[in-house]
């Protein structure tokens, strides 16, 4: 494990507070250390409050900040001895703690503290970091855990047994550490949980931790147990599964009763702890924290039913013995480990299923390797429960809100680089849609970089091409929900008796053929769709009104207008909608460059500004008002409409 440390850049952060912010991003730095919103850190100042006393304040890590980019506004500041105190008592609620904790915050706007603040609290030092630190963690999860942890570090870290997170924890703290800490002492290992270190400056506290860790996986390396298998099994299945995805993502949404993202993850080690590892995983996570993002076990197979009925077995297990009443949390599995797909993650968005997946990987690492040192031991399934079913856990996922309208949903734009195509990708982006967007042009891959993009350079009018795009996006996403038919040329105006066959079956094969393929194809992922496919067809006013000039174009948009009516006759059965928008002058997209529309300006006897508004409501059209549409139309406003037209022009005579 090395340092991250650098002088250079500390020197850019003075001050105390601004010291704990740059070490905390360090620690969150290594995934190795902290995963995803794990771990906190903290610090102990002493201020002048508007009286003129001096109080000494704690600031410690707000619950929703991430360790890797906190700044200083995600330290909750809190009055030290009051919150010391609390540790005293023989017992304190969670909402009598949250309470406390927050009637203590010294700046309203401050996020909550986190649920480990009294511990930090205790602590009798300027810096605690703490972590979960993966190679800790899997010498902790053996059965001699605690006497190989004395044996790496001697007096210099205190051992807690494991203990619930929140004041029961601070509490057995506040008891054995000052009894056990001596001199030496520079850190504390929480038995399956995780570890701290402390010290009177940042630098001294993360180096501890970095020194602490390496020594564990020194450990590690000493017992030959650092070194994971060799993979032995060959990376299988480079032929589709497409479908095979999309309807274990089907299955697994029905279970959740929402619709659900589902990344896959393929590389040999996962195959070959695939084909170990089925009884040591079923025995439980690497620490209890993760059980919110993975569950207590992954889903080995396909048997999404024999999964949830096994998850409501070890509820009704332990709820009874439970305090409070609990209501089941969904039985939809979040790892899946499957011989032909690999590792999946499931999550209601991109964001989530990624954040199993790499939770995952960590717990198969940690789990070979607390194997190979004598086997793995996690907590028994009653304390992973506690944390699962936690009111401060249950808290945070609340908070999250209500999912926007295409949460855990993903949707396929053609011609996606630019004009209407670019704005409804962004569009469903903005609605919470996972998007695989395809256009010729190469910027479609780096247009967006973000976990719910896929930018996919493809020739419509390559079936190939479009079927290689449909099994990325289902590896990536899992399926597909909504399909966007957009991509279309308008080689300007020409007139009948001087249009060429090649000019004619160009635009037959982009505007009409490729968009039949990609029905054709897109149609066994819509119909495995969680709640129903989705076609949004742009069409052109050339449709009902065609002009002169453009036969090859207003033809072939025609043509596809009477595909998209008879896909709406044919796959009501399959719970799938289908229907047209009929944009005209959208002027901010690439069909039309400046020559094209002084053209037609001048044919109309028109200035440009005027062509652009000429329509009865005398308004402009642009991409952003056809995307909304589009979207709209693959939303709950239009779940009972298909085979519809909806023009979007401003209003036209020949139209109406
Ligand atoms: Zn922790």
């Amino acid at each position: 494990m090395q340092s991250l440390w650098n002088d250079d850049e500390a020197a850019q952060f003075p001050g105390p507070i601004e010291q704990r912010v740059y070490t905390s991003r360090l620690l969150g730095r290594a995934p190795d250390l902290v995963l995803h919103g794990g771990g906190n850190t903290s610090v102990k100042v002493k201020q002048t409050n508007l009286f003129g006393e001096e109080e000494e304040v704690l600031y410690i890590k707000g619950s929703g900040w991430d360790l890797e980019t906190i700044e200083g506004a995600g330290f909750a500041p809190v009055r030290l001895h009051p919150v010391k105190r609390l540790a005293s008592l023989p017992l304190l609620s969670d909402p009598q703690m949250v309470s406390e904790l927050r009637a203590q915050m010294l700046r309203h706007s401050a996020p909550a503290p986190s649920v480990e603040t009294i511990l930090h609290a205790i602590l009798p030092y300027t810096f605690v970091d703490h972590t979960h630190s993966d190679a800790v963690v899997t010498i902790t999860n053996t059965i001699d855990g605690r006497e190989r942890i004395r044996e790496i570090y001697g007096d210099e870290v205190v051992i807690i047994p494991y203990v619930m997170p929140g004041f029961d924890l601070a509490r057995v703290c506040a008891e054995i550490f000052p009894r056990e800490a001596t001199a030496n002492t520079i850190g504390m290992v929480l038995l399956n949980h995780g570890i701290f270190s402390f010290g009177e400056t940042a630098r001294d506290s993360y180096e501890r931790m970095i020194a602490l860790v390496s020594r564990a996986e020194a450990y590690l390396h000493q017992k030959n147990a650092w070194a994971l298998p060799e993979p032995t099994m060959m990376l299988s299945g480079g032929g589709a599964l497409r479908l095979e995805l999309a309807e274990l993502r089907r299955d697994i949404s029905a279970m959740a009763g929402y619709p659900m993202i589902l990344h896959s993850y393929r590389d040999a080690s996962v195959f070959d702890f695939i084909r170990r590892g089925q009884g040591i995983s079923e025995r439980g996570p690497a620490t209890p924290d993760h059980v919110i993002r993975t569950k207590r076990v992954p889903l080995w197979g396909r048997d999404v039913k024999g999964y949830a009925e096994a998850y409501r077995a070890y509820f009704e297990r332990n709820a009874e013995s439970a305090g409070a009443p609990k209501k089941m949390l969904d039985p939809a599995p979040r790892v899946v480990l499957d011989p032909v797909f690999g590792l999946c993650g499931a999550g209601k968005n991109s964001k989530e299923a990624n954040i199993a997946i790499d939770i995952y990987r960590h717990t198969i690492e940690v789990i070979s390797r607390a194997e190979a040192l004598g086997g793995h031991v996690p907590l028994p399934e009653k304390d992973l429960f506690e944390v699962e079913y936690w009111d401060l856990e249950q808290a945070k996922l609340k908070s999250a809100g209500k999912p926007p309208v295409f949460g855990g949903e993903i949707v396929c734009i053609t011609g996606a680089a630019s004009g209407i195509g670019k704005a409804c990708v962004d569009s469903f982006l903005a609605r919470g849609a996972a998007v695989i967007a395809l256009d010729i042009q190469p910027q479609i891959e780096t247009q967006y970089d973000r976990i719910d993009y896929l930018g996919l350079v493809c020739d419509i009018t390559d079936s190939e091409a479009l079927a290689w795009s449909l099994e990325q996006g289902a590896r990536r996403f899992g399926g597909l929900d909504m399909l966007v038919l957009n991509a279309g040329i308008f080689p300007g105006g020409r007139l009948i008796e001087a249009l060429s066959d090649e000019e004619w079956q160009r635009v037959m094969r982009i505007n009409l053929d490729a968009n039949v393929a990609l029905l054709r194809m897109a149609h066994p992922l819509l119909k495995r769709a969680p709640k129903g496919g989705r076609v949004a067809v742009v069409g052109s006013k050339n449709v009902p009104a065609p002009g002169p000039g453009a036969a090859a174009y207003s033809a072939s948009k025609a043509a596809l207008n009477q595909v998209a009516r008879i896909a709406a006759l044919e796959w009501g059965k399959d719970n799938i909608r289908i229907n047209s928008v009929h944009p005209n002058l959208v002027l901010d997209t690439a069909l039309w460059t400046d020559e094209v529309l002084k053209a037609r300006a001048e044919h109309y006897h028109l200035s440009v500004e005027q062509y652009k508004r000429n329509n009865l409501l005398g308004v402009e059209i642009k991409s952003r008002d056809v995307a909304e549409m589009v979207a709209e139309m693959c939303g709950p406003l239009f779940s009972k409409t298909t085979g519809a037209q909806v023009p979007i022009d401003g209003g036209n005579e020949r139209v109406i």
